[in-house]
């Protein structure tokens, strides 16, 4: 079982690193940005309670997304292990992971943080583009990875869609609630001795070798 979970700023590229983590190793990527992304777009009052936390910026209540991860994590495609993306946010959600863990006999696997200037976030945030349809990720700011078509995927013709919360006031809240609740989860790995820091500085490529070195390493 190969579960690996990432922490990292927003716009540290925990989305891209995720995607190239289980199409290698062939393992779900669940992403609580995604499936509360999705939940918004539902006409009932868990949709407009999601889609305006995920426009401010705020996190959703836990017992909503404990309930999300619990009923995923259950199902088969992750018996093999999976990338967690998103979860834990805060203490509170990682002790919470770890009794969802021991329920369903899971084990915590390889965390790894991926650390990153405040400053070449901004840059991403205010680029980052998406396909709606195959979910590639673009920026629209950086030569090496922008569509070759203004607003159309690369990859499957899709439009690109820029998030509501990828805005400097909403970042500058994600960014400065990521600090400050996210850090305490940091010591909470480090003591459990399963995290592992990443330069996210580099280019994809290279942040995904120092990535995969050590999940190899780990496994083999
Ligand atoms: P992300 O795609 O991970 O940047 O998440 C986008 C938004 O989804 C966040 O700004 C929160 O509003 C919400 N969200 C994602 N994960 C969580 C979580 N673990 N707990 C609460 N809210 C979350």
């Amino acid at each position: 079982m190969i579960n690996i979970m990432f922490i990292a700023p927003p716009a540290a590229g925990k989305g891209t690193q995720s995607d190239l983590v289980t199409s290698k190793y062939n393992i779900p990527h669940i992403s609580t940005g995604d499936i509360l992304r999705d939940i918004s777009k539902e006409d009932s009052e868990l949709g407009s309670y999601v889609l305006e936390t995920l426009s401010s910026g705020g996190l959703v209540k836990d017992e909503i997304t404990y309930k999300l991860i619990e009923n995923r994590l259950k199902k088969a495609d992750c018996k093999n292990g999976y990338v967690i993306d998103g979860f834990p946010r805060t203490l509170d959600q990682a002790i919470e992971y770890d009794k969802i863990l021991e329920k369903l006999n899971y084990s915590i696997g390889k965390v790894f943080l991926i650390e990153i200037s405040k400053d070449v976030l901004e840059k991403r945030v205010t680029g980052r583009r998406i396909c709606e349809n195959c979910k590639a990720i673009y920026n629209i700011n950086n030569e090496e990875s922008k569509p070759l078509v203004e607003s159309v995927c690369d990859l499957c013709g899709g439009r690109l869609y820029q998030r509501k919360d990828d805005n400097i006031e909403a970042f500058n809240n994600r960014y400065g609630s990521y600090i400050s609740k996210t850090e305490p989860i940091i010591k909470y790995y480090e003591n459990k001795k399963v995290l592992y820091k990443i330069d996210g500085n580099k280019p994809i490529e290279k942040v995904f070798k120092q990535i995969d070195d050590i999940i190899s390493e780990v496994d083999s």
